[in-house]
């Protein structure tokens, strides 16, 4: 048995983390380095019985490799990731029975009893689940008793009670006498540790601190690093040699002389920091470590430097001084901010300690996040009062108003709103941009107000269905009854999903330093490009300060939304015949150029994919009896004639009705002044900047290849016009959007016709499934907490459904035209899973919102790696 065992010392082979947990391996790995790691053997977590014999031959070649007999050793709980520090350690073992004349020659008679009564103690809370209080209380109880300040001051006979009482409470829950040999005890503590490790209350406690509650246990045995001595050098503390804020090197920590364990945090006694910096810092009067012990600082400092380089991270050293001697118990990962964490990881690839590409697998792509939007103080009080789907990152707070328009007038007048809807619908993206943050009660991750939130990089909270929006009182009340009046702050942290009373205190982005040069790797890493979906040219600006490689998607229809458009677009569809229709066309005509112009002017060159009109015709429309007045009044028609259109328009279905190239060819001059816009665009925005554009049309919602046949000859026939007309020659291309089941499996003939494919997931999703995705918010939080659904699939690309038919359509349509071009534009390409999956389903490039450009960048970087592996 015993050659099943690991060891912890510099000669013994590395131990593996997933047969003798994290903790022993990391352990090992430093005592190999050299550091100073008091030596130890690990029972490994497929081991669960041990004999006394089996102990004996380990403590004999324990003692060979210490040099000498130990006096008392320590056992230590290690399973796999932090999941272990739900089990106190059990220390000075041995320190009872036969093994205390020995102690009691070496030490004294005073340190020898405070072994006992230290073991008595560790051992109730260590491996028989006592809570730590039973002892603080009977301690505390017998100083308050004889009058001392400090357990330092209380006497041998004192430390004799102390010892008595804490047997008592020992037996009064149960627990049997110490054996009295060290093995004896030994193999006590190992036993009960491992029966306590499975106890409901320790897997409730790793559960309710995110931790695997069934993780097998690996168990270490050390010679125990007493931290009893000389005053001052001889203690125990913690150091981190980072700031977990920044994660810039900078030594922090706390030690408390005459301490074993974590006594210097568990505030029994006021601990010192450890440098005269802190010190000074928090203005402390009391000395530091370093005033009192320099040479253990240069050490700490050395050490530090050595883990570093050896071991490849960050950690936080549970410390030991024995008489100055430094001894390192336990390593644990540095706890730290997304921003430390790219500085960490940066740094630790600079100094040579990890390559570039663990550097980029350390940064989960959700961190990135962070270091694009304002994030909620992690410090911060949060005063919840909803829970709602994460819809698009960062925090906003601000005043909370119910419209679009309240939220126009306030931010025109300087301040700061939240707006708060049931839903939203095109209409309301003016009060979106003006508003701070966004929060709606209905809606899932790909409802309107989640995909523009996104787009516009505004923090949005969507589906907060326990919140009640009253929309004429203008309240927002929440699951716990309290209302919030227009008018009162309200923050909404879009990272987590939460509304949070008042204004809580938020971090600013920075995307400087080491985030940089993190996105430098990344990119030489990646093989996918990565493009971004944006309608304006303040979006593509956005987008390409991200390096974006252009733009993958601009949904057309969000132009008409803006300013004068949309009173020409409700004119257009409220025409009854093609002249009508076509004067109005011919208003749009000058605005849709310009919005082109200026995105091809700001975009420099780069590819740009222009997805002519989508949504259906009502969508333009207006809805309530104010605003269809209000349109009756500005086009001089009466409201009932703006009713009955609305009426004729109605569809059951709107989402699988007259929409996408199916208005293109019920209506080609809808599409066609769209075409001339663009192409007359390019020829302006090329003469002024020296560098033509090169558009990619893009025809949506195709399901049969004679639509896409149609409606090329369209685009073909307007570039051929408009060249003649500029003198210029059109460099573009034509391709399709592929998001309806039966264009996947026809892709094959799509490509033999097109220069480009590009799959809108989101529609996609929606057909496959027979899913809403714009109610699909209401029920799937549901599904997924049921693990009925294992995410949310508008959210996170189905890989077996959704991802095969892609497949499919992938692979028809390169066997017909390999080169065609294959890209993605639906919100998967900004979810890093999602992103895996395109890389290895052979896509040439993702497109997602601006802002989840450099997470895409990343996540593309990481599926590259992965895929190398
Ligand atoms: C899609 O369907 O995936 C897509 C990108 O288009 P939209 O979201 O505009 O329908
Ligand atoms: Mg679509």
């Amino acid at each position: 048995m015993t050659d099943a065992l690991g060891w912890i010392a510099p000669d013994a082979p590395l131990l593996d983390e997933q047969r003798f947990g994290t903790k022993a391996s990391v352990l090992s790995k430093a005592a190999r380095a050299g550091l100073p790691i008091p030596p130890g053997f690990v029972l490994p977590t497929d081991m669960n019985g041990v004999s006394t014999a089996d102990l004996e031959t380990a403590f004999a070649t324990l003692e060979k490799r210490h040099g000498q007999q130990p006096d008392l050793v320590s056992i230590r709980a290690s399973s796999i990731g932090p999941g272990s520090d739900v089990v106190p350690a059990v220390l000075n073992i041995g320190a009872a029975g036969d093994g205390l004349p020995r102690l009691i020659d070496r030490y004294g008679d005073r340190m020898a009893c405070d072994l006992n009564r230290r073991l008595l103690h560790s051992f109730g809370v260590g491996v028989m689940g006592i809570d730590e209080e039973e002892f603080e209380y009977a301690l505390y109880d017998l100083m308050r008793e004889v009058g001392v300040e400090a357990e330092a001051d209380l006497s041998l006979d004192q430390l004799s009670r102390l010892a008595e009482t804490y047997h008592d409470v020992i037996a009064e829950m149960g627990g049997a006498a110490l054996p009295s040999d060290l093995i004896g005890q030994t193999h006590a503590a190992l036993t009960e540790m491992a029966n306590l490790w499975i106890t409901p209350r320790a897997k409730l406690r790793r559960q309710a601190r995110g931790f695997e509650d069934d993780a097998p246990l690996a168990r270490i045995v050390q010679v125990m690093a007493l931290g009893l001595g000389e005053a001052e050098i001889s203690g125990a503390g913690i150091a981190h040699l980072r700031d977990p804020q920044t994660g810039l090197p900078g030594l922090t920590g706390r030690y408390l002389a005459n301490a074993q364990g974590n006594e210097a945090m568990m505030g029994l006694r006021t601990p010192r920091v450890l440098t005269m910096t802190e010190r000074e810092v928090r203005g402390l009067s009391e000395q530091s470590l370093e005033e009192c012990a320099p040479d253990a600082i240069a050490h700490l400092l050395e050490i530090g430097e050595q883990i570093e380089t050896e071991l490849g991270d960050s950690y936080s050293i549970d410390f030991t001084l024995a008489d100055g001697e430094m001894r390192i118990l336990e390593l644990i990962p540095l706890k730290r901010s997304a921003r430390a964490a790219v500085q960490i990881a940066v740094d630790l690839a600079e100094n040579g300690a990890i390559s570039r590409s663990d550097a980029l697998m350390r940064i989960g792509p959700g961190l990135v996040d962070e270091h694009l939007h304002p994030t909620i103080d992690p410090s911060a009080a949060r005063d919840q009062i909803g829970q709602g789907l994460p819809a698009s990152p960062g925090a906003g707070a601000g005043k909370l108003v119910f419209s679009p328009d309240t939220a126009e007038e306030a931010a025109a007048s300087g301040e700061r709103v939240l707006l708060a809807l049931v839903e939203t619908s095109p209409e309301d993206i003016r009060g979106m941009h003006a508003a701070s943050g966004v929060l709606t009660v209905r809606g899932g991750m790909t409802s309107h107000a989640a995909v523009v939130a996104r787009g516009l990089g505004k923090p949005c909270v969507v589906g907060a269905k326990d919140m009640s929006l009253n929309r004429v009182e203008r309240t927002l009340t929440a699951p716990d009854g309290r209302v919030f009046k227009e008018g009162d702050v309200v923050t909404v942290d879009g990272g987590e999903g939460q509304v949070l009373a008042g204004k809580v205190p938020t971090l600013e982005p920075e995307i400087t330093g080491a985030f940089a040069r993190l996105m430098e790797w990344a990119d030489q890493e990646r093989r996918l490009g990565i493009r971004a979906n944006a309608d304006t040219a303040r979006d593509a600006g956005t987008a390409l300060g991200f390096a974006a490689q252009g733009i993958g998607l601009c949904r057309t229809e969000h132009m008409f939304f803006q300013d004068q458009r949309i009173s020409a677009m409700r004119q257009m569809i409220l025409a009854e015949t093609e002249e009508e229709r076509r004067a109005a066309l011919a208003k749009l005509l000058p605005m849709q150029r310009d919005d082109f112009h200026d995105l091809f002017v700001r975009i420099q060159g780069m590819p740009v994919v222009i997805r002519l009109l989508d949504p259906p015709l009502h969508e333009f429309l207006p809805h309530g009896q104010a605003e269809i007045d209000e349109m009756a009044a500005e086009l001089a028609v009466t409201p009932q004639k703006i009713r009955a259109r609305a009426l004729e328009l109605a569809e059951f279905n709107p989402m699988l009705g007259n929409r996408g190239c199916r208005i293109g060819i019920a209506y080609p001059e809808i599409y066609q002044m769209q075409l001339r816009a663009v192409f007359e665009a390019v020829c302006h925005a090329g003469q002024e900047t020296g560098e033509a554009a090169k558009p990619e049309i893009m025809i949506p919602l195709v399901s049969a290849v004679r639509e896409f046949d149609l409606l090329k000859s369209e685009v073909e026939a307007m570039a051929k016009s408009v060249s003649q007309d500029c003198g210029v020659t059109l460099d573009y291309t034509i391709g399709v959007m592929i998001e309806t089941p039966r264009a996947c499996l026809r892709a094959g003939d799509i490509a033999g016709l097109a220069d480009f494919l590009s799959f809108g997931t989101n529609d996609l999703t929606q057909m496959l499934y027979g899913l809403s995705r714009d109610d699909a918010g209401r029920f799937i939080p549901n599904y997924v907490a049921r693990g009925v659904f294992e995410h949310d699939p508008f959210h996170q690309i189905d890989e077996d459904g959704v991802g095969e038919i892609i497949r499919i359509g992938i692979e028809r349509a390169r066997e017909r035209s390999p080169d065609v071009s294959i890209g993605l534009c639906g919100e998967h390409g900004g979810d890093p899973a999602s992103v895996d999956f395109c890389h290895r389903a052979g896509f040439d490039y993702v497109s997602c919102s601006p802002f989840r450009v450099p997470v895409a960048r990343l996540a593309a970087a990481q599926a590259a790696i992965r895929a190398r592996k």
